[in-house]
């Protein structure tokens, strides 16, 4: 039999195997396992090593070890501050360990007395008694085999982890051996196990060092396949464009540097020496700029822009949401005024530059007469949302598109956009920070520049999470002080999930308590996206004024607001939010020369919550903290926009595999630059059809 490519596996439906019932096709179906391959994709989460059990007896306090023991009893309880504890009493014959799970409230029902099951942990000694706190813990059944495989989600669904053991043991068999798409000579070099063995060692593994040398095998094929679809989607942009090259020394672009207030900093010169390069050069740029809050992309940005317009082209600017692309366009206005451009129909020779805005939000008349205008070049730069993509949309002559990407728009987004210019050079901004290895699979079909330098003159913020009712004091006296001192401050209120009217009337709520409560004899305004865009730019215009002491705010304060005369950043019930945009709001504050404070209130809820404050407290650096992000939420939430379904990747870890990551791109550039269609390649084609995201792969294939 020839070997097997895991498409045929993928054909195999779940019900042919052994003991697989309906209830059981269905209990696995809810763990997204439909054929054979998801079964053994479907890989184990870690390894119980019952060679290195230990005797509850034996251990010291201090110890790290796990024990297998029988429970005894357990029972559940909550504090007064609304934490659940679970309490479990376990026994092996040696001894009694007593076991406390915060925040595990459903531990108390899995754990039922008579329950054996594995418990890893450190030993303390608590009130006389030996007990671990939040141990690992994993029930593996009666087998007795010397390594487990625990598998993930298992026990949700209704399907104990030992389960499995036997339905993947019978599609190992019927797999036989497995096709192998990475050419000998590569395996080789990357000292990279077959694939058959890594298949077979990573679900039954005959040591805990072959199960790494397994997963070592399996994660560098998930990064192979995607570093494949991203170089081809690469390679094909290139091969099919004829960019325009774009005069980047021209009239324009200087005085518009000239114009600014401030010199360059050096992070922002070299990025635009990259954007430079890029748009002079014969094919169209497709660049990642990265810059944490407030590193000044937006400058850059706009001298891209003005080069396309300086050449007779437009440009055309896309941001995330209405507010944001208000911001933009404030923004760039502002730092456009009074720039011309020439126009041999006038009697002057030139005109004022004209910038434009366009979202849903724009009145139907208005946008009429802004699409002719677009479309007979009379509109220089564009700035809006997705609105920007409808087909009625029509360019006279894109040369430059800048896309403020934050993680929101897609694959098949930017390509929308690019299609409204002939091959227009595209610039992707990012205030997000991501590891760049992250950023390697995330936008491996960019050219990267990463902005590591601030503008000069900002200043430290100090960052305080306040826990209780006595920090939330000291926060509001904080507020008090700074006001005092001719500053100003933002209160952001907490996330409501439910809708934007929801999340506007909390805000509006909010503002009343702080007027009623705390703040009876301070200037406040309200900031939320619900109201009209003439009221928000009143609030914020009062507020850059300073006539507003406390802006009362939702999220939209998160992007774009620059008010250097604020001091002080409160966020309520800060756990709720994410790690970036924590820092986002941060970024508000620290923009002029004092010092600077966050408030970051409320208990944390979760335990990540509790890692992402207390990272917040301890660094500003987006860098820093986009690793610890990682670190929390695991790479598939980056990755999760661009790939779907079955191409998540499972195994690999951004932190763990960074060399595998370069090791992937390394070998798919050399592939493909000999192969570029992979037509001698065909297993690695299948897999890349069949495992990355399938809109992309057709595209790729197409091309
Ligand atoms: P980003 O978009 O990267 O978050 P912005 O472009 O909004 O940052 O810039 C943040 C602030 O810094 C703006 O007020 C901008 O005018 C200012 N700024 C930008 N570049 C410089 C510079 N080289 N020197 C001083 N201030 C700068
Ligand atoms: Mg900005």
């Amino acid at each position: 039999m020839s070997p097997r490519r895991l498409g045929t596996l993928a054909t195999v439906g779940v019900a042919e195997l052994k003991g697989v019932g309906d209830k059981r096709v269905e209990a696995l179906a809810e763990m997204g396992i439909d054929d054979v391959l998801d079964l053994l994709m479907h890989y184990p989460r870690r390894y119980v090593d019952r060679t290195s059990q230990k005797s509850i007896g034996d251990l010291a306090v201090g110890d790290e070890a796990m024990v297998v023991a029988t429970v005894k009893r357990s029972t559940g309880r909550r504090t007064r501050q609304g934490r659940s504890i679970a309490e479990v009493d376990a026994f092996d014959g040696s001894g009694y360990l007593h076991c406390v799970f915060f925040n595990q409230a459903w531990r108390a029902n899995q754990l039922k007395s008579g329950t054996e099951a594995v418990f890893f942990g450190k030993l303390e000694q608590y009130k006389g008694r030996r007990q671990m706190t939040n141990p690992v813990v994993d029930l593996i059944g009666d087998r007795t085999g010397r390594i487990i495989p625990i598998y993930p989600q298992s026990g949700k669904a209704g399907i104990q982890t030992w389960e499995l053991a036997p339905w993947i043991r019978e599609a190992l068999d019927r797999a036989g051996e497995f096709a192998e798409p990475v050419p000998a000579v590569w395996r080789d070099e990357l000292n990279l196990a077959g694939r058959t063995w890594a298949f077979g060692q990573i679900h039954e593994p005959e040591t805990m060092g072959a199960s790494q040398t397994a997963r070592r095998r399996l994660a560098f094929d998930e990064l192979f396949r995607l570093q494949v679809a991203l170089v081809m989607r690469k390679r094909a942009v290139e091969r099919a464009s004829e960019g325009i090259r774009h005069t980047v020394e021209g009239e324009l672009v200087r005085r518009f540097h000239e114009a600014l207030p401030f010199d360059l900093t050096g992070a922002q010169q070299r990025a635009w020496e990259d954007i430079a390069a890029d748009l002079s050069g014969p094919h169209p740029m497709h660049r990642l700029l990265q810059g944490d809050v407030g590193a000044g992309k937006t400058v850059v940005a706009v001298t891209a822009l003005l080069a396309a317009v300086q050449g007779g082209h437009q440009g055309a600017l896309m941001a995330p949401t209405e507010v944001l692309a208000e911001q933009h366009f404030l923004g760039v206005r502002d730092l456009l005024g009074g720039l011309d451009v020439p126009d041999p129909a006038t009697l002057t020779g030139d005109r004022g530059l004209r910038v434009e805005l366009l979202t849903n939000r724009t009145p139907a008349a208005r946008r009429t007469k802004l699409r002719a205008a677009l479309k007979a070049g009379e509109v220089d730069i564009l700035i809006g949302t997705h609105a920007l993509l409808t087909e009625h949309v029509e360019f006279a002559d894109l040369g430059v598109v800048v896309i403020d990407e934050q993680h929101r728009f897609g694959v098949e987004q930017r390509a929308a956009l690019r299609g409204k210019g002939t091959d227009p050079d595209v610039l992707v901004m990012t205030a997000t920070p991501i590891p760049r290895t992250a950023a390697m699979l995330v936008y491996g079909d960019l050219d990267l520049t990463v902005m590591d330098e601030m503008p000069p003159g900002r200043t430290p913020i100090t960052t305080v999470w306040a826990r209780g009712p006595m920090e939330e004091g000291e926060a509001w006296g904080k507020v008090r002080d700074e006001v005092a001192a001719g500053h100003q401050a933002f209160v952001v209120c907490p996330l409501v999930d439910e809708s934007e009217r929801i999340q506007a009337r909390s805000a509006t709520e909010e503002l009343e308590r702080l007027r009623a409560e705390v703040f009876g004899d301070l200037r406040l305004g309200l900031l939320h996206g619900q109201m009209a865009a003439a009221d928000k730019e009143a609030a914020m215009d009062a507020f850059r004024r300073g006539q507003i002491d406390v802006l009362v705010a939702t999220t939209v304060v998160e992007v774009g607001v620059n008010v250097p005369n604020a001091t002080v950043m409160v966020v309520e019930d800060a756990g709720r939010f994410g790690m970036a945009q924590l820092h986002q709001l941060r970024g508000r504050v620290g923009r002029g020369s004092a010092p600077s404070w966050c408030f970051l209130m409320g208990e944390a809820t979760t335990p990540d919550a509790e890692e992402r404050l207390a990272a917040l407290v301890r660094s500003t650096d987006g860098f820093e903290l986009a690793e610890v992000d990682l670190d929390l939420r695991g790479e598939g939430t980056i990755l999760g926009t661009r790939q779907k379904g079955r191409s998540d990747l499972r195994l690999a870890s951004l932190r763990r595999d960074k060399d595998l990551v370069h090791d992937a791109r390394r070998v798919a550039t050399a592939i493909l630059d000999e192969d570029p269609l992979l037509a001698g390649h065909e297993i690695l084609a299948d897999e890349v059809r069949l495992l990355v995201d399938d809109e992309e792969a057709e595209f790729l294939f197409k091309s």
